[in-house]
């Protein structure tokens, strides 16, 4: 499942090519991938629409699209979650459909942008009020307001444990289970210790540890677990996850797997000993 750095990798790859495009057409194949508006709605909408910028906030890619009206200020966002499955495609629009596509975008330049998703679970909003979609997600981990002092006040405002919390995209948004456990390895603390255990230090290592596995991460492209994200090379770099039985890179000791919250979790119990 994409996390944060592949869809911030997906946003960094199309961009260039899909800046200044027009969108000619929406071919919706599957209904249910589309969240709001009606398809109707939709394709009338998206219809000659200008790409003005490529985005990610979270785990969303976005395209920010020209305005509704002239002179209304008001514009189109068209936000995509890729879910489990989803995939992006940028290719020729002569090319015929594959069985997964649920959206293809007609572009100008003889392009389409398709979205991809083998088990349907990934979802597209267009809609002039981004924040119905994106207003509830907590901070971006990379952005100025995620501070040590914010990280450590807001682990306190909470009694949970840290692996769920941070897994909470409105408490923190855009980590998943890969580059949660590598966080806590770095910062040496527990998955299953709680949130308000944490002290001042420890906030402010877990939140360095968290900006570096995001930025290692995006600077190789992401991370290629399965058959969907594909180009990635961050799984080569894991230093607990998927790792279990292999040692720790600190300190040598036997990776260990717990169940938390159904999501397998992968830590080192001589490293992140503190519950
Ligand atoms: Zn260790």
């Amino acid at each position: 499942m994409p996390e944060l750095p592949e869809v911030e990798t997906f946003a960094r790859q199309l961009k260039p090519a899909l800046i200044g495009k027009k969108i000619l057409s929406a071919d919706l194949r599957w209904n249910r991938t589309l969240a709001a508006p009606s398809p109707k709605k939709f394709r009338e909408q998206i219809q000659g629409q200008k790409i003005l910028d490529v985005g990610r906030r979270a785990k969303y890619f976005i395209l920010h699209l020209s305005s509704l009206r002239p002179g209304s200020g008001q514009a189109f966002s068209l936000i995509i979650h890729l879910r489990m499955s989803g995939d992006l495609i940028l290719r020729d629009s002569t090319i015929i459909p594959g069985k997964h596509d649920r959206l293809i975008i007609e572009l100008s330049g003889n392009k389409a942008l398709v979205f991809n998703d083998t088990r349907k679970f990934g979802r597209v909003w267009l809609t002039a009020n981004p924040d119905d979609v994106l207003g509830k997600l907590g901070p971006e981990p990379l952005g100025k307001e995620f501070t040590p002092q914010w990280l450590y006040s807001a682990l306190h405002g909470k009694r949970r444990q840290l692996k769920p919390l941070l897994l909470d995209q409105t408490f923190i948004a855009g980590l998943g289970n890969i580059y949660t456990d590598e966080a806590l390895h770095i910062a040496k603390l527990h998955p299953l210790a709680a949130s308000d255990s944490v002290t001042e230090d420890q906030a402010e290592a877990l939140r360095e540890a968290i900006r570096k596995v995001l930025r290692e991460g995006i600077r190789r492209n992401g991370a290629s677990i399965d058959w969907v994200y594909r180009g990635g090379q961050f799984q080569n770099y894991f230093r607990v996850y998927d790792r279990v039985g292999k040692p720790c890179p600190v300190c040598g000791a036997e990776i260990q797997r717990i169940v938390v919250g159904q999501r397998g979790t992968h830590f080192c119990p001589q490293c992140q000993s503190v519950r």
